[in-house]
């Protein structure tokens, strides 16, 4: 299982102290996504230039030509690169880094437990991300979920619910709850933001309804894309069929994945947009609430 970067101690993504672990490979494409790193299960050449020290080690070791000295950083021509990863051998201050680490369920297990101090003191646990995490469930997926379920560690997958249901239906015993995203009702417009439909992932979260598995609902707020009144209410309007559902998030659109577009070699599509402001977070909160579905802005 690939894993493209571990998050200690974040209090965001689920109930205490919880370990982050994303991985790497997502089906969606959504356009505002601010973990561009996360989508392509390949290892990929992160380059961030500010710490380069320009020593020009990585330059005499590409076998590619790829790599030249510039301006007070190396530069990486990404059509030459093969991605063969010798410069990031050579590379002190880790201005070139290799993006992805393969894990085995049981050292990945290992790892995660080492926080477990923190999981007991605060009631948290593990929150695996992405990408997409279901994506994972014939690559030992099954095996880490059993053995921090026999080591009594909460569970919790921020999910896309873009999987076959039998993926999600194999690892249900060991879920404790989901994040589960819901970015737009109208498969069209869904479909032209994200890249696929949303029927499995209204199909698979009404299914999970019969599980009793706690669900909270995240809904990004992306100006002019996914933060329409008409979108809310239609979101509201499914949910208040399902009991499993916990509660909405609101989370406000950020660009800070631009900065990591760049280092991937990439342009973020949606530079130009601003976060909502308070207010009108607000008064979307309001209006889910009044909706019937209790609603937080997170
Ligand atoms: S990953 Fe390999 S080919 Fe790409 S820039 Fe580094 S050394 Fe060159
Ligand atoms: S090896 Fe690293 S620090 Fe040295 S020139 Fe290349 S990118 Fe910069």
């Amino acid at each position: 299982m690939r894993v493209f970067e571990i998050s200690r101690m974040t209090n965001r993504n689920g109930p205490g102290i919880r370990t982050l672990v994303h991985f790497k490979g997502c089906p969606l494409r959504c356009v505002w996504c601010s973990t561009p790193e996360s989508q392509d299960t390949a290892f990929e050449l992160r380059r961030i230039p500010e710490r380069c020290i320009g020593c020009g080690a990585c330059v005499s070791v590409c076998p590619s030509g790829a790599v030249s000295p510039g301006d007070g950083a190396s530069e990486v021509d990404r059509s030459l690169c093969t991605r063969c990863f010798a410069c990031t051998e050579v590379c002190a201050p880790k201005a070139l880094t290799v993006i992805g680490a393969d894990w085995t369920p049981e050292a990945l297990a290992a790892e995660i437990l080492k926080d477990r101090i923190f999981f007991d003191y605060s009631g948290g646990g593990v929150t695996f991300s992405g990408g997409e995490p279901l994506m994972h469930v014939d690559d030992g997926m099954e095996e880490l979920y059993r053995l921090l379920k026999e080591a009594g560690v909460s569970i919790g997958v921020d999910t896309t619910g873009f999987v076959p249901w039998a993926s999600v239906e194999r690892l249900l015993p060991f879920i404790d709850f989901f994040l589960w995203d819901l970015k737009v009702m109208d498969p069209v417009r869904h479909r032209e933001l994200t890249g696929v439909g949303n029927e499995l992932i209204l199909e698979n979260l009404a299914r999970v309804d019969a599980y009793g598995t706690k669900v909270f609902i995240r809904c990004v707020q992306v100006p002019g894309m996914t933060d329409g009144d008409e979108n809310l209410t239609a979101t509201c309007g499914f949910l208040r069929g399902l009991s499993c559902v916990q509660e909405l998030d609101l989370i406000n659109f950020h660009n800070l994945g631009a900065s990591r577009y760049r280092s991937v070699g990439r342009v973020s599509p949606v530079l130009d947009l601003e976060p909502l402001g308070a207010d009108e977070l607000e008064r979307k909160r309001e209006l889910v609430e009044r909706l019937g579905i209790r609603c937080r802005i997170v």
